[in-house]
């Protein structure tokens, strides 16, 4: 019986891969190149419960035909996490949208044709993105829950690439549901959906920690780097440690009370301010680099905008998530530690 993970190189997914093989796993991961998939079996010391198939492009609806025909009979559980999370883009339907819902629809398809028998469970990793109101998030009045869907139309989420990205995720996730929808009597797969917001932490490996990171850790490795008087960058959203979001997704197939759900992954909601009180607090080697702003004035100690209210999904999952401190504290440390400053 194996687990297959689809974009297993990717930063959320090393760390699923790692939890997997730790509870004995049988895993088959998918890369875009013979080079990705080597070298992460070779980080993962060429552990042989853990195989890799190449996946050029999940833009292509067949594109995971080829997995599931060679190992359908053994797939048990799918892990679908690749999709394009970078706003560094220049097409938000071919770099975008189109992957990341083709995505969707070209792995449940593969499932239907060559493993509708095999496959128990699928665990989509949606986002928060998929479920929020941007024109709301600075509203104090609006609260997000698991039953929330972000109201974007393929075509007004093209305004830029932030509101594109978050389109996807929601189209995405919508094509998995109206799949088992049609499909519940040819395929036998339960689903769940993962939806975290920000996700920081550490990368799995210390040898991945380059001078740019993940579209989302870089928000971290972007404050470390910038000068006492530079501006700080707007942000207001959720955080959660990455090793969470990882056990999140074992935790969504082993029990039977996750199917059918939608789990918001957060913590809490953190502006940069609240993550530069962190830096600024425990980092000495930091006093003087980075900016200060004003201390204590972030969305840990105010509310500043729209509530996320994800006591179901954190009841459901039945463990406590890391708290900014400690996820901050571990990727800048890792970063620092990379830079010989630690
Ligand atoms: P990464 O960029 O590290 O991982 C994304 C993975 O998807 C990589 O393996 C990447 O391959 C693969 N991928 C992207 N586009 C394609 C494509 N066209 N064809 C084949 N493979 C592709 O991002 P994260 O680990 O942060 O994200 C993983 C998942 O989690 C995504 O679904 C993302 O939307 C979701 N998510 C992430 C959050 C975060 O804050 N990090 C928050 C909420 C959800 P390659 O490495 O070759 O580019």
């Amino acid at each position: 019986m194996s687990v297959f993970i689809s974009g297993a190189n990717g930063f959320i997914a090393q760390h699923i891969v790692d939890l997997l093989l730790k509870e004995d796993y049988k895993v088959i991961g998918s890369a875009r190149s013979q080079e990705k998939a080597d070298d992460l079996m070779k980080a993962f010391g060429n552990n042989p419960n853990f195989s890799m198939e190449i996946v050029p492009d999940i833009s292509k609806l067949d594109a995971f035909d080829s997995v599931f025909q060679k190992y359908g009979k053994d797939i048990k559980i799918v892990l679908h996490t690749a999709s394009p999370f970078c706003f560094d883009i220049t097409d938000n339907e071919r770099d975008l949208l189109i992957p990341a819902l083709n995505g969707v629809k070209g792995i449940l398809n593969s499932i239907k044709k060559y493993a509708a028998d095999s496959v128990d469970r699928v665990v989509l990793t949606s986002s928060f993105a998929a479920m929020f109101d941007i024109s709301k998030e600075s509203d104090k009045s609006a609260t997000f829950n698991e039953e929330s869907w972000n109201p974007a139309t393929w075509e007004n989420c093209q305004v830029d690439a932030v509101n594109a990205y978050c389109g996807s995720k929601k189209f995405a996730e919508e094509a998995a549901w109206k799949f088992l929808e049609e499909n519940r009597n040819v395929v036998k797969f339960q689903l769940t959906a993962i939806n975290p917001v920000y996700v920081f932490g550490p990368q799995m490996f210390d040898k991945d920690v380059k001078r740019h990171l993940n579209t989302s850790c870089e928000f971290v490795n972007n404050l470390i780097h910038l000068s006492p008087e530079d501006k700080i960058p707007e942000f207001y959203g959720g955080y959660i440690d990455v090793r969470d979001v990882a056990k999140a997704h074992l935790v969504a197939f082993q029990k039977n009370e996750t199917i059918g759900q939608r789990l918001i992954i957060s913590e809490g909601r953190c502006t940069m301010q609240d993550i530069l009180d962190v830096l600024n607090d425990d980092f000495p080697v930091l006093k003087g680099k980075i900016p200060v702003g004003k201390p204590k004035t972030g969305a840990t100690y105010n509310t500043l905008g729209a509530t996320l209210d994800n006591t179901k999904t954190k009841k459901l999952l039945g463990f406590k998530f890391r708290n900014l401190k400690e996820t901050i504290d571990d990727t800048a440390s890792q970063i620092l530690k990379s830079e010989g400053k630690l």
